[in-house]
């Protein structure tokens, strides 16, 4: 798989706002919040899609979910509630082919999530 925009966020060639990072994945805010809160979760691994998860990531994909969670926890709204969403593939509006969990918070979300048919070519 080619390089995204987020190995170059990983290896620090490209700026982000960095708020969590271990061995195994890095967090930061998305640079278009769609919510006052809204950041992503990603595996330092590029996997490209949740289609092309293997055996192997069974540890960080979950992995993903207990790093939202406690930067829920550390940022204070977790008890308030957040929406976890992972986008997959054209029809899913995924963008960037180097899978991640977005987390958004802050304000109470409608359910379903999407307004309108997303346009895809
Ligand atoms: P998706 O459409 O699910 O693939 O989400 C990709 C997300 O990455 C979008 O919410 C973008 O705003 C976000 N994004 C793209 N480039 C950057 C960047 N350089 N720093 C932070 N977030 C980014």
């Amino acid at each position: 798989m080619s390089d995204t925009i987020f190995t170059k966020i990983i290896n620090r060639e490209i700026p982000a706002e960095i708020i969590y990072e271990d061995d195994s994945v890095l967090a930061f805010n998305d640079i278009a919040p769609q919510a006052p809160i809204h950041f992503l979760v990603i595996p330092k691994k590029p996997i490209a899609t949740i289609n092309d998860i293997e055996e192997e990531d069974r540890e960080v994909m979950g992995h993903l979910y207990f790093v939202a969670a406690k930067i829920a926890k550390d940022q204070g709204f977790a008890d308030e509630g957040y929406r976890v969403v992972m986008n997959c593939n054209k029809f899913g509006g995924q963008t960037v082919y180097h899978l991640h969990l977005h987390v958004l918070a802050g304000k109470p979300m409608g359910w379903p999530p999407y307004q309108d048919t997303l346009k895809v070519e």
